[in-house]
């Protein structure tokens, strides 16, 4: 159709105008910023792999389209031939400090696009939140923050600390407290096997679970406790949480619990709550080494500094008993594989013999509870598989930048090196949904998370054949290999598998 004389005829002058401003000549397409093109796109929500390009603006994925189709003009075009475009990972578990390390490279270096702060219990001791948001979005910030509030730290500023009887004033003021803090906060936070939040009797959890709830927001929990023999009872602990809120078990484990069936029987549990009704969600992380501070090994009446003190002068021999059956219980000083300096990479039974003297005398005389962090070698893998293969439960790195513990570095590397592309027990689109769309949901976040028109362009583009977790125990902070490339928000921060030097995340705002 000639559009000139169409123009002309219908419209006259008018018509000569839009001539003139070309609407003769071939429309001009629209423009975006990039045009990522000829790769195969794993949209997240578990469906397999097609071929398609994906065009973004200002920040968000502008469209998909097929193949081929050229509909935009991009000022950018990245060319992901043969390899996969999924939309960038979200951490449900991760640590760290943005002040120190707002680059998180760690992260990003192994896909991921949105880490969450504020975990176990504890977060920033400050009260309200504006201002510190303000300053951590003036960060130069690689990935998204989104952030927590944790229970141990509104007892803090409660005034609370360690009393194991609040009162109901006190627990009106942790209320108040929380629900402050979750207009900026994706949910609550618990550390129920350290200070101050171990001393929480259930009433208190109680009342701030009907926080949660009205907020609809989440309670991300370390259970009391991640022993076999005691797992079930911690997690009936949260789950009479889950009467009020949506429930999460971070970092499911069972410490020295065996065997592929154990992790079944652990997940029935999970089963059996959902179908009475309650919203349970777990998250999990693929190193049979857990990594935490040495007061995990104290007594509750040995765990602060001023009772380790008095413990030492007054009940010595009965704490170096508890430290000795508790270490053997965890599979001996050989499994503890010391994290902080001056001992880094040595494990308690390689430093008690160079001290010359039993473990638990090396515990109490020259570490204590505050003496650091170290990996426990207390996880069986194939019962750990099992939760890694099911489909709720999402992958978490529960690692840091600093943390001497491979996970912060390899996690979600590790998952498709090892469980996609070596033993075959997870496919890749089932994979990315589990580090994506499941933890996206689990934590609230909406506009994220998934290959779709109109959300965030948090973008990653891999090779599954050569992705490589490089961390290892005793080199943990080596970057994880194979992320060739990765938006955040838009903005490309890895290109040609290195960093581009742009920054582009921001803290979340949880939806009101
Ligand atoms: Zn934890």
């Amino acid at each position: 159709m000639d559009l000139g004389r169409r123009c002309l005829g219908a419209l006259g002058l008018l018509g000569l105008l839009g001539a003139l401003l070309g609407c003769g000549a071939p429309p001009e397409r629209p423009t975006v910023d990039w045009e990522i093109y000829g790769g195969q796109l794993i949209d997240g929500t578990g469906t397999p792999p097609r071929s398609g390009t994906l065009w973004l603006k200002d920040g968000r994925i502008h469209a998909i389209t097929e193949a081929g189709a050229a509909p935009f003009k991009a000022a950018r075009r990245f060319d992901a031939a043969g390899r996969v475009v999924a939309p960038g990972f979200i951490d449900p578990h991760s640590h760290g400090d943005p002040q120190e390390t707002p680059a998180f490279e760690n992260f990003l270096a192994m896909g991921v696009t949105t880490i969450t702060l504020g975990q176990d219990g504890s977060s920033p001791e400050v009260a309200p939140l504006a201002p510190l948001l303000a300053e951590l979005d003036a960060l130069p910030l690689g990935p998204n923050l989104a952030l927590f509030v944790g229970h141990g730290t509104l007892r803090t500023l409660a005034g609370i600390g360690r009393d194991p009887a609040p009162s109901p004033e006190a627990i009106g003021r942790m209320q108040a407290l929380l629900d402050d803090a979750l207009d900026h906060t994706f949910g609550l936070s618990s550390g129920l096997e350290y200070n101050p939040g171990l001393w929480a009797p259930e009433p208190e959890l109680l009342a701030l679970a009907e926080v949660v709830g009205r907020r609809e927001r989440v309670i991300m929990s370390h259970l009391r406790s991640e022993d076999d023999d005691a797992l079930f009872e911690a997690i009936d602990e949260l789950l009479a949480q889950g009467q009020h809120a949506r429930v999460h078990i971070a970092h499911l484990k069972s410490v020295y619990g065996r065997g592929a069936a154990r992790g079944d029987a652990i997940l029935d549990k999970l089963t059996a709550a959902q179908r009475s009704g309650l919203r349970v969600s777990a998250d999990v992380y693929p190193y049979s080494a857990s990594y935490t501070g040495l007061a995990l090994l104290f007594p509750s009446w040995a765990k602060a500094p001023e009772q380790f003190v008095e413990a030492k002068a007054t009940r010595r021999a009965e704490l170096e008993a508890y430290l000795k059956a508790r270490v053997l219980s965890r599979n001996g000083p050989e499994a503890t594989l010391l994290g902080s300096a001056p001992h880094a990479g040595l494990t308690l039974a390689e430093l008690a013999e160079r001290l010359e003297k039993p473990f638990e005398r090396v515990l109490v005389e020259d570490l204590g509870p505050q003496g650091g962090s170290a990996a426990y070698f207390i996880m069986d893998e194939d019962l750990q598989r099992r939760f890694i293969q099911d489909p709720r439960v999402a992958i978490s790195s529960d690692g840091s930048p600093t943390g001497f513990h491979p996970r912060g570095h390899g996690t979600f590397a590790k998952i498709i090196e090892q469980y996609v592309q070596e033993e075959g027990s997870l496919t890749l689109p089932e994979a990315v949904r589990q580090m994506t769309t499941l933890p996206a949901a689990q934590l609230g976040i909406r506009d994220r998370g998934q290959l779709a028109p109109g959300l965030a362009a948090d973008i990653v583009v891999f090779d599954p054949a050569v992705v490589r977790a490089r961390a290892t125990y005793a080199e943990p902070h080596r970057l994880a290999e194979g992320f060739d490339a990765l938006w955040v928000n838009g903005v490309q921060l890895r290109s040609g598998g290195a960093f581009t030097g742009a920054t582009g995340g921001r803290v979340l705002r949880p939806s009101p």
